[in-house]
C-alpha cells in the first residue's frame, strides 16, 4: 500500500466509495500535503507543513477556468460526475479563498452540470471561521470528521496542530443543526508506544452520544483503505463496522458502511 498525493488542482473523475463518480478538487499544493491535523492513518502521509518553502495554493481564478472546462468536457458522457468533491492533499477549508471558491463552484455547477452535487471532506478544524461554516452550509454534502469522543484519543489519532478540543469541535458540529454528514474512520494499532483503538465499548459510549446530539443527515463509517504512515494499523473488519453502524441506527440516525 502506498501514500497518495494528487498532482492536479482538478482530478478525475474517479470512482469514490462514498460519492460515486467524483470529480476531485485539490485546494492544497500539488506536490506536498498541507494540513492542520496529522492523522496516523492519513493516505497522504505525515503532515510536514515545511516552513522553508512558501506555501503555494491554487488561485481561485484558475479553478474557475479549469472546472468550467472540465464540466463542459464531461457533460453528457458516462463520466459526467455525480459529485464535485473538495478533498486532495490536506484540509480544503484552510485555503484563504475557500468561501469564494464554494460560491464559484456552485455557479459553475449550476451552469454546466446542475445534477451534480458538491461535497466537501473536511476535518472540521476551521469552523471557528464564520465564512467557512457559512460556505459549508451551502453544499449538498458537508462531510465533517469526528473519529472519537475522547480527548486523549483525538490527540493521538488526529494530532490536531492547534488547540482544538473535542468539546469545541462538538459545539461547532452541533451548530450546523443537522445539515452535515459525520465521517468516522475506525482503526486500531500501535503508534508511539500507545495502543490506539477507537472501536472499544468505551470509545463507542463516548462517541455515540455526541453523534446523537449532532443529529447528522447520516454517518459515514469506513476503515483504512490504502497506505498509512503508521505501518502497524489494522483494517477493521466489515462485520465490526456493521456492528457499530447498527448501534448508530438504534439512535435513529442513518448510517452507511464503506468497506
Ligand atoms: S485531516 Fe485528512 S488530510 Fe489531514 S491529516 Fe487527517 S486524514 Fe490527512
Amino acid at each position: 500500500m502506498s501514500i497518495i498525493l494528487f498532482d492536479k488542482l482538478v482530478f478525475g473523475p474517479v470512482y469514490s466509495r462514498r460519492l460515486g463518480i467524483s470529480l476531485g478538487i485539490n485546494l492544497l499544493p500539488v506536490d506536498s500535503k498541507y494540513c492542520n491535523f496529522n492523522c496516523i492513518y492519513c493516505e497522504c502521509g505525515w503532515t510536514k507543513n515545511g516552513k522553508k518553502n512558501k506555501l503555494i495554493l491554487p488561485k481561485r481564478s484558475d479553478l474557475v477556468k479549469i472546472l468550467s472546462e472540465k464540466l463542459q468536457e464531461l457533460r453528457g458522457t458516462i463520466n459526467e460526475p455525480d459529485a464535485i468533491t473538495f478533498a486532495g492533499n490536506g484540509e480544503p477549508t484552510i485555503h484563504p479563498d475557500f468561501a469564494g471558491i464554494i460560491d464559484d463552484t456552485i455557479a459553475i455547477r449550476d451552469k454546466y452540470s446542475p445534477h451534480t452535487v458538491i461535497g466537501v471532506l473536511s476535518n472540521a478544524s476551521m469552523l471557528h471561521k464564520q465564512e467557512v461554516t457559512e460556505a459549508l452550509k451551502k453544499v449538498e454534502k458537508n462531510i465533517l470528521k469526528l473519529d472519537t469522543g475522547i480527548q486523549s484519543t483525538f490527540e493521538m489519532l488526529n494530532q490536531s496542530q492547534g488547540s482544538l478540543t473535542i468539546e469545541k469541535l462538538f459545539e461547532q458540529l452541533v451548530s450546523f443543526e443537522g445539515k452535515l454528514i459525520i465521517q468516522t474512520l475506525f482503526v486500531r494499532g500501535n503508534y508511539n508506544g500507545h495502543y490506539i483503538d477507537n472501536t472499544t465499548p468505551e470509545e463507542i459510549n463516548a462517541w455515540l452520544p455526541l453523534v446523537k446530539k449532532i443529529c447528522p443527515e447520516y454517518v459515514m463509517i469506513y476503515p483504512i483503505d490504502r497506505g498509512t504512515p503508521v505501518k502497524e494499523l489494522e483494517k477493521i473488519s466489515e462485520k465490526e463496522l456493521n456492528q457499530i453502524a447498527e448501534k448508530v441506527k438504534t439512535k435513529g440516525i442513518k448510517t452507511e458502511v464503506y468497506f
